[in-house]
């Protein structure tokens, strides 16, 4: 599966409300967020137990990219071509 046939299919189960497009990308980004959130969560756990639970953040980063992907399908972007965008920016970024 690609990062693209991904979004596709999160976009296909997503339960946003419907349109206004404002509603449904405020109700994504919110859960972009939130699930932004929980790693960060589990980092703090780290640091303060010096312990992490893998498989819980391997979980919630799953949970990063529903949103993400979501966002991108609701916005008419394709994944990939933001994931290459980002890496061409890090690397002029990394270049300089
Ligand atoms: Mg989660």
């Amino acid at each position: 599966m690609t990062i693209d046939d991904y979004a596709d299919w999160a976009a296909t189960v997503a339960k946003v409300p419907p349109p206004p497009a404002s509603e449904r990308l405020a109700y994504l980004g919110l859960g972009l967020t939130g699930e932004s959130g929980e790693v960060a969560e589990h980092v703090k756990k780290l640091l303060r137990d010096g312990t992490l639970d893998q498989a819980a953040m391997a979980e919630e980063l799953g949970d990063v990219v529903y949103y993400w992907a979501s966002l991108c399908a609701t916005l008419g972007l394709k994944p990939s071509e933001v994931l290459a965008a980002s890496k061409a920016k890090i690397s002029a970024r990394l270049a300089r």
